[in-house]
């Protein structure tokens, strides 16, 4: 069972699902060859994918274009479904930042065939997460910054405020198709300039001055 720590604190929730909206950053689709999207793109990742700051990125065998993507986490609080913007923000008790790990080359071959996602997002070690700040200690600023270097060089970096999406609004959006619970996360898009990783590297992510996660890529 994987479950999400809380920054400063013993306690934990356990981890139901995982749900991930893609291009949610304008600039991030169209480097893809993507259209901007009118609602948010989603898909699922298991939360046996999970590992933690420290932990170690298992680079697939099956896969030549492993990918880093940066994106804010929203840890889920409590049970919501159909719920309006208000009430949404309300089901989102913390904050963290994650790495949502992607097979590149796997995905366009699935894109192409009209086929889920699933194989190069859903490996083992594909949701790296930070320890998360809960809300009720900190305010997540609409202009936070995320940044991801590789190596110690710059590889992402942006505010939340290009997000086409805000948190609010994702939550929304998901509790009108599935139910959100406890425990609970979502990974909210990443920022453009996506690029690839090899074994050997070593990745920092930082959600502005509360959330950090270092993995190395094996
Ligand atoms: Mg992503």
């Amino acid at each position: 069972m994987h479950s999400a720590r809380i920054k400063n604190s013993k306690e934990e929730f356990p981890i139901g699902k995982i749900v991930c909206v893609g291009r949610n950053y304008a600039e991030h689709a169209k480097e893809l060859g993507n259209e901007i999207p009118d609602k948010p793109v989603l898909f699922l990742k298991p939360a046996s994918a999970v590992i933690y700051s420290g932990g170690e990125i298992i680079h697939p065998s099956f896969s030549n274009e492993l990918h880093h993507e940066v994106e804010l986490v929203l840890l889920i609080g409590k049970t919501v479904k159909d719920v309006k913007v208000v009430e949404a923000e309300k089901a989102i008790i913390g904050y963290g930042v994650g790495l949502d790990m992607t097979l590149r080359d796997v995905q366009n071959e699935l894109k192409k065939k009209g086929n889920p996602w699933t194989i190069a997002k859903c490996f083992d070690t594909s949701a790296a997460i930070s320890d998360f700040v809960l809300k009720e200690n900190y305010q997540l600023k609409p202009d936070e910054k995320l940044e991801l270097k590789v190596n110690g060089e710059i590889r992402q970096s942006d505010s939340l405020k290009s997000m086409l999406f805000k948190p609010a609004e994702i939550v929304e959006y998901i509790s009108s198709l599935m139910m959100l619970e406890k425990g609970d996360l979502i990974f909210t898009g990443t920022p453009a300039s996506v690029s690839k990783v090899n074994r050997g590297d070593k990745l920092e992510a930082k959600l502005g001055d509360i959330a950090e996660l270092v993995c190395k890529v094996i």
